[in-house]
């Protein structure tokens, strides 16, 4: 019987944070921003990690662009540095910037600890387990940055929210993953980092989680547990090793 193992891509598999702090800090030198902003790289790029948020949030509802996000998330940061965002001048940088972000970001090859050991272990027993990638982030980026880190060569599947036309969390996202591998629900784990996006989402179309937790943060008010936690990559082994004579995923199967 084959299991079916979906995994989000950014702080679950590559380390997406580490990964962007690194195209930041050369983009911050190449672009000269110290100068233009009168501020170090730390106060730029925490202004930046807020503002970024604040734009995926309003891109998740449908209220703001692809093509905005990707521009404003810098010319605003440049705003809140006392340029104006909307002189010819900087939305023209702001362009410049993005397109460096997406072309040396993904060149970036860092993934979390313990990805590649996982995805090595799980490489050894595809008879038993599909692989698939379930993501929010734009196409144009995902699998360039998994191609540079060699690691979209262990999936089977990749389900990308603009290829989908729903984003997590919409159940409707995994709906349409599951059908397309003829995957049964209860044979299947959602592995994502992001309670509210993969895990809500992941429950609301009745699939098993494991939240992966790393940092240990305290669940949302009033949320749900998930099926799993870890925080460790590893430990998703010792979960699929305990399951693996279970009919199902659902942590009530395993007895
Ligand atoms: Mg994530």
């Amino acid at each position: 019987m084959k299991r079916y193992l979906l995994f989000d891509l950014d702080r679950t598999l590559w380390d997406f944070d580490g990964n962007a702090e690194r195209t930041y800090r050369s983009m911050f030198a190449e672009f000269g921003l110290q100068k233009l902003c009168g501020v170090g790289f730390e106060a730029f790029h925490e202004r930046y990690r807020v503002i970024n948020d604040a734009l995926w949030e309003a891109y998740r509802n449908g209220t703001l662009s692809k093509d905005l996000l990707a521009l404003r998330r810098f010319s605003l940061t440049l705003e809140a540095f006392g340029c104006n965002a909307d002189t010819k001048a900087i939305v023209s940088l702001s362009q410049k910037m993005s397109d460096y972000y997406v072309l040396e970001g993904t060149r970036q090859t860092g993934l979390m600890p313990g990805a590649r050991e996982l995805l090595d272990w799980l490489d050894v027993r595809r008879d038993r387990y599909c692989l698939a990638v379930i993501t929010n982030g734009f196409s144009e980026a995902q699998l360039p940055k998994m191609k540079s880190s060699d690691i979209d060569r262990y999936f089977d599947y990749f389900f990308l929210s603009e290829d989908l036309g729903y984003m997590k969390p919409d159940r409707r996202f995994f709906d349409v993953a599951l059908a397309q591998m003829k995957a049964p629900s209860e044979q299947s784990l959602v592995i994502g980092d992001d309670y509210k996006v993969d895990i809500v989402g992941a429950m609301a179309a009745g699939i098993p989680q494991v939240y992966y937790n790393k940092g240990s943060r305290p669940l949302p008010d009033g949320s749900c547990k998930p099926d799993y936690e870890i925080g460790n990559l590893l430990e998703l082994k010792d979960i699929l090793q305990k399951m693996e004579k279970s009919s199902s995923f659902r942590p009530d199967a395993c007895s």
